[in-house]
């Protein structure tokens, strides 16, 4: 996932304002609030809701306000591309953090349903309504 925290950091650098405490600190932060949201993104695509918002959020004040909408553009459309990417290694049953990917269900006792989702979805053959169901409610 690297190559999207890295390539997001090197075009939002050139936005970052000098402040206090120099330009040098505040591209570290960039960087490490880059990396932590594309990490988290491929660890919990889909409890993370509005990536790219929390993001800008975490970082928005590092920017001038002149800059601060073509740096939401940018990192929109980098975290566009890594969710893509998360989405397509899922459909292909990997799991870009090395945990197997298990179904997002809970069973009737109550505890988490550990089989393997199917190719695309976040649920398994017994579990795979309640896809239809979110898209519904969705819809
Ligand atoms: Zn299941």
């Amino acid at each position: 996932m690297y190559q999207f925290s890295r390539s997001m950091y090197r075009e939002l650098a050139d936005f970052v304002a000098p402040d206090g405490c120099g330009v040098g600190n505040a591209k570290a932060r960039l960087l490490t609030s880059c990396e932590a949201a594309v990490e988290r993104l491929a660890a919990d695509r889909h409890y993370f809701a509005r990536p790219a918002r929390s993001l800008f959020n975490d970082v928005r004040m590092l920017f001038p306000l002149s800059k601060q909408l073509v740096a939401f553009s940018v990192i929109e459309r980098h975290m566009r591309l890594a969710a893509d990417y998360v989405d397509l290694q899922a459909r292909t049953g990997h799991s870009l953090t090395g945990v197997p990917l298990i179904c997002h269900a809970t069973t009737r006792r109550g505890t988490a349903c550990q089989r393997e989702p199917l190719p695309g979805s976040r649920y398994c053959p017994s579990h795979k309504h309640l896809d239809d169901e979110l898209e519904l409610t969705a819809a």
